[in-house]
């Protein structure tokens, strides 16, 4: 059931839970996710990046996202992720995304407000969510790249100014994550600062996002959900399992032609990959039976 993002990120929640939001790309991504989260009985938000309309095309990727959280009982939330280009966020509201985030985090501060600001009016207009975005998130994401030495931890002063000026709905920041695939190949550990997540919750009681989460330890997501973050966007954890399992599909089956059986363990392995993501976050059974 596709449903309004402000339905599932309730304040009762924030310290409680956190809900995943799922990165798709494409139909089998999207159809991993949603029979994850049909299955467990559980909410869940999916997202799409800039690259991923890029991709897809925005109607195209939209009407899958929007068809398939139509197709099951329990609730789906959709969010466009990381978007720079104001003018597709707007389509997407009009689309019917109900929250999108504008990361105008390379700008200047005053750059970045000004732009979230005019992005929180037209999206509080259509009744949609901002997520907005202060602090620099290290590493790579689709044409977001921030190299070490720029890496800038979210101010929990500065994090406090840029909500009272824009009014966004949810906020992200740099709580010491990094972006994209390099950390797990590279074995590099990421690092969460709780103590910021905790320190930036107490000042405002708005939802913290925490972006490029995958491959962090169990114990520290629960400590960041008590902290006060909210929704945990996961990619690269379903990226993994795509590929992996398409290359062995593909090895286990030399002469099969059919998209539809090469794509089946696929799709299979993409909803392992999310199951495992929403029993850890917590949101598992939610919904009264
Ligand atoms: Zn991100």
């Amino acid at each position: 059931m596709l449903v309004h993002i402000k339905d599932l990120v309730i304040p009762d929640m924030v310290g409680k839970f956190a809900y995943p939001a799922f990165n798709t790309q494409n139909l089998e991504t999207t159809m991993g996710i949603i029979q994850a989260a049909d299955g467990l009985n559980t909410p869940v938000i999916i997202e799409v990046s800039e690259g991923a309309v890029k991709y897809a095309g925005l109607t195209t990727i939209y009407e899958i996202m929007a068809t398939l959280a139509d197709s099951v009982k329990v609730p789906v939330a959709l969010h466009m992720d990381h978007g720079k280009d104001m003018e597709q966020l707007r389509r997407g509201i009009e689309l019917g995304f109900s929250s999108v985030m504008i990361d105008h985090s390379g700008l200047s501060t005053e750059e970045n407000i000004r732009d979230t600001k005019a992005m929180v009016e037209f999206a509080h207009s259509h009744g949609a969510w901002v997520q907005g975005e202060i602090g620099k998130i290290r590493g790579s994401e689709d044409w977001v790249n921030v190299s070490d030495s720029e890496a800038l931890l979210t101010d929990p002063d500065e994090a406090e100014q840029f909500y009272r000026a824009t009014g966004v709905d949810t906020l992200a920041g740099s709580f010491g994550t990094v972006h994209g695939i390099i950390k797990i190949r590279g074995g590099v550990t990421p690092h969460v600062d709780v103590a910021r997540i905790n320190a930036i919750h107490q000042r405002i009681k708005v939802p913290l996002v925490l972006h490029g989460a995958s491959g962090v330890d169990e114990n520290v997501i629960h400590a960041a959900i008590e902290a006060g973050i909210a929704i945990i966007n996961i990619d690269t954890e379903l990226r993994l399992a795509y590929g992996e399992s398409l290359r062995k599909s593909l090895a286990d089956q030399p002469e099969e032609v059919d998209p539809r059986y090469i794509m089946k363990p696929v799709i299979e392995a993409v909803k392992k990959a999310a199951e495992r993501k929403l029993l850890q976050f917590g949101t598992k059974n939610l919904i009264k039976q």
